[in-house]
């Protein structure tokens, strides 16, 4: 009798075991001490049991995603959207690797799996959508004017960089902006949107052309320096970058974005990183799901 009893709970325990692992999603814990609930397969729960996630990330854009070099770490809204991204995946903050990843080398990094995703001021778009997929919009930024402060070149509006001498970044849609909206401007192209800070300092340039969120970022570093002027002239709507065709990291990343839409916790990184020079705490973009 006694052993009887002892056969059946075995025999229930094996099937319920069998039935668990077949039905796909099943409760992971990395360490973090979060259970999360991921596809069976997925890149997801892949980055789960390794325990860890690498995220290319801008190291020089307050506001977005800055390395402190005397910690060693990075903060920005950039940053702290992937901390969540990978909490949501179960790995904790002390277990994602930060790499700099300039405008660039967004997508070699990501088709080359140097990275699992790119969070960095990244503007969706077809041209990038060809090469890699993207998650998002998570903010919507426009392209914007940085001269030196007081204008000594009265360039108010992107026509008035013709015939001036203007700094962007090679890879990011900035330089494709200003090449074709006003043709007769002379571009330099630096790998980063600091360099050209340093040359509008410098007066080797007469503008520096980017998102206007990283150039308000810069500009508050140097108040007494830099100005924004005009008004922006794009839309450059922010995505997360992940391998192309990866539609469940995809839709994994967008099902996290509209939960913390929902829960405050987006308002909140916002606030607390680049919401403390842009004042404004504008409304979460929907999510477009292509
Ligand atoms: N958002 C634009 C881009 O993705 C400009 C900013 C940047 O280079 O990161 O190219």
């Amino acid at each position: 009798m006694r052993r009887a009893r002892h056969l059946q709970v075995a025999v229930l325990a094996a099937v319920l075991t069998v039935s668990m692992a077949g039905c796909g999603k099943d409760k992971k814990n990395s360490g973090s001490g979060k259970k999360v609930s991921l596809k069976a397969g997925s890149t997801m729960e892949k980055l789960n049991k390794a325990g860890k996630v690498t995220v290319g990330v801008k190291f020089d854009q307050p506001g977005f995603g800055q390395k402190d070099p005397s910690s060693g770490k990075v903060a920005g809204f950039d940053v702290e959207i992937a901390k969540i991204i990978a909490g949501e995946m179960g790995i904790p903050e002390k277990s994602i690797e930060f790499v700099e990843s300039v405008s660039a080398n967004r997508e070699p990094f990501i088709t080359e799996g140097k990275v699992d995703m790119v969070v960095a001021t990244y503007t969706i778009n077809d041209k990038r959508k060809a090469l890699i997929s993207f998650a998002g919009p998570y903010y919507v930024a426009g392209q914007d004017i940085m001269v030196k402060k007081g204008n000594p070149k009265a360039i108010k509006a992107v026509a008035d960089l013709n015939g001036k001498k203007v700094c962007s970044v090679e890879g990011s849609t900035s330089e494709k902006n200003v090449k074709a909206k006003a043709p007769q401007a002379t571009v330099t192209l630096f790998k980063t949107y600091t360099e050209c800070a340093e040359d509008l300092r410098n007066d080797k340039v007469d503008a520096v052309s980017t998102d206007n969120v990283i150039l308000i970022g810069l500009i508050d570093k140097a108040k007494d320096d830099f100005e924004l002027v005009g008004d922006k002239f794009t839309d450059e709507p922010y995505g997360i970058g992940v391998k192309k065709d990866d539609t469940d990291f995809r839709n994994f990343v967008n099902d996290v974005l509209e939960k913390i839409y929902k829960d405050g916790r987006w308002k909140k990184a916002y606030t607390d990183t680049v919401g403390k020079f842009v004042k404004e705490a504008p409304e979460p973009p929907a999510v477009v799901r292509y």
